[in-house]
């Protein structure tokens, strides 16, 4: 299928293109689909002076009528999700059905952000004085998105960033540019120029944007690798900056688990979206004691998923996104092979069309293996055997990584103790992958830095302002026991 509208940014609530244009490549057939401008510094300069312009407009309306646009961004979202997960489905591969959950959550996240208030604090309310934490915004925001959720993780930043009164330069990842332009085109009429500008480009424009004087934050999901060159990169004007970087996620299963139920949960918390979900179950640990049940009831699931073309009807698991990440997971599933890994499924990789990759499971690897230590992001996960719960705490968080983790038994009390000993920022019990608007969610160690979501994710787009009114009639000096500032 080809997507042969004309798909420009959006900067100054105008449509912009460039002379230059980058290919859009469907992973499920690697042919080009389309075309998207791809900006560098001109356009940027041109993004950020809109987003500049529009901040002082914005930020001075009342938190209820950016409430009321934010709602209806939800609305614009809902209202073209036909063809809004098309659109996704081509550029992502996910199924169509995965791709309508995405935007529908995309929806959901901008209703529900739009909800929170924006707390004052009165730390002080005296005959002398009232002393008052107010919560502003930064000023221009830029978030940057990856290829895996992009209207989803993309709508994570622009919701918060413009209810908190930040102004929004947005950039989607080079491989899945089109839901996001077309967000900006669908968001001309509705929210004030200059407000919210997405722009797209090639591997030159993220550097450019964290490196942008006019630029107070970044917001960044993706690698942690990238992370680190963004917060280097930041730290040139002090830019504030959030940081949502890769996973290792386990799950730790206990053995009075019931097995066939927690088979199916557990074979989608590790497949779904192809593995490439930050949060996906990537190391399985199962005590020894119901090691060989668990692992053939998860096989078994295994084997009646469909692994194709995400327009297909019956299709369960898409593609891999890109080459560079097809590329990644094929070299975890060579390294098994040439160690003498056992594989329960899949392991055999056909050369294309497509990004394709079966559903592969390693059985028991040595804990040092590389399928094992890194973030595969792709649908290939180790089983791995325990004997002894504080054994495999120990492994679980024996990690450079600490996005999140699960843990499944039938005794809850048993299960949060176990939880409360991960080093991870979200742990599940007995669920996985359950993420909510209303709950601060972010990596320990170097999963990342800050939180999205939760009153705590709205206010990483402030910054805190006390105000402090000496009351009229006396004069406080320090003398008087007034604090000096
Ligand atoms: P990536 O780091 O390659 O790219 C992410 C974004 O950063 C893209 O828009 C890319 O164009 C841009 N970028 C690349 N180099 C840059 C630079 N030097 N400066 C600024 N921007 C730059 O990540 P990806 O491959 O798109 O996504 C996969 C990774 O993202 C995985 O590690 C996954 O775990 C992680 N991820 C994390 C979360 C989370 O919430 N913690 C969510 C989804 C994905």
């Amino acid at each position: 299928m080809r997507f042969d509208a004309d798909y420009s940014m959006t900067i100054d609530g105008r449509a912009v293109d460039t002379a230059a244009r980058l290919k859009v490549i469907d992973p499920a057939t690697e042919r080009s689909i389309t075309s998207v401008p791809d900006a560098g510094a001109a356009e940027l300069d041109a993004a950020v002076a809109a987003a500049r312009a529009a901040f002082p407009g914005w930020r001075g309306l009342a938190l209820d009528e950016r409430r009321a646009l934010l709602r209806a961004i939800a609305g614009a979202i809902s209202d073209n999700i036909e063809s809004l997960a098309k659109l996704l489905t081509a550029e992502q591969g996910k199924p169509l059905a995965e791709a309508r959950g995405e935007l529908e959550g995309a929806s959901y996240w901008c209703e529900s952000i739009a909800s929170f208030d924006l707390p004052t604090i009165v730390s002080e309310d005296s005959d002398e004085r009232q002393r008052v934490t107010y919560r502003v915004p930064i000023g221009v925001v830029a978030g940057i998105v990856p290829w895996n959720y992009p209207m989803l993780l993309g709508v994570w930043k622009i919701a918060p960033a413009l209810l908190a009164g930040n102004t929004v330069v947005v950039k989607p990842s080079p491989f899945t540019p089109l839901t996001m332009l077309k967000l900006g085109e669908l968001l001309r009429d509705i929210l004030p120029p200059g407000v919210l500008n997405v722009v797209t480009g090639g591997d030159q424009l993220g550097p450019l944007i964290t490196a942008h004087p006019g630029i107070d934050k970044v917001s960044f999901t993706g690698s942690t690798a990238t992370g680190k060159r963004v917060m280097a990169s930041c730290a040139a004007n002090l830019k504030r900056v959030t940081l949502e970087l890769g996973g290792n996620d386990p799950a730790i299963v206990m053995p009075d688990v019931d097995v066939e139920a927690v088979a199916e949960q557990l074979f989608w918390a590790a497949f779904s979206n192809s593995g490439q979900i930050c949060i996906a179950t990537k190391r399985l640990y199962i005590h020894e004691a119901i090691y060989d049940r668990l692992k053939a009831a998860i096989v078994a699931v295994a084997e009646r998923v469909r692994v194709g073309n995400g327009t297909d009807a019956d299709v369960r698991l898409g593609p891999v996104q890109n080459r560079q990440q097809y590329e990644r997971v094929r070299a975890l599933i060579a390294d098994s092979h040439a160690n003498g890994h056992d594989f329960l499924i899949g392991g055999d990789i056909s050369d294309g069309p497509g990004f394709f990759i079966p559903v592969t499971i390693v059985d028991n690897p040595p804990e040092n293996s590389r399928v094992v230590q890194e973030e595969a992001f792709g649908p290939v996960l180790p089983l791995l055997k325990f004997a002894h719960v504080d054994e495999a705490i120990a492994r679980a968080n024996d990690t450079i990584f600490g996005l999140a983790a699960s843990v499944w038994s039938a005794d809850v009390e048993q299960a949060t103790a176990i939880a409360s000993q991960l080093e991870a920022g979200t742990v599940w019990v007995n669920e996985v992958q359950n993420l909510s608007p209303f709950a601060v969610f972010g990596g320990h160690k170097q999963s990342g830095l800050g939180a999205e979501n939760g009153l705590e994710g709205v206010l990483e787009y402030t910054n805190p302002q006390t105000i402090s009114i000496h009351k009229a009639g006396r004069q406080v000096t320090p003398s008087d026991g007034a604090v000096p500032a």
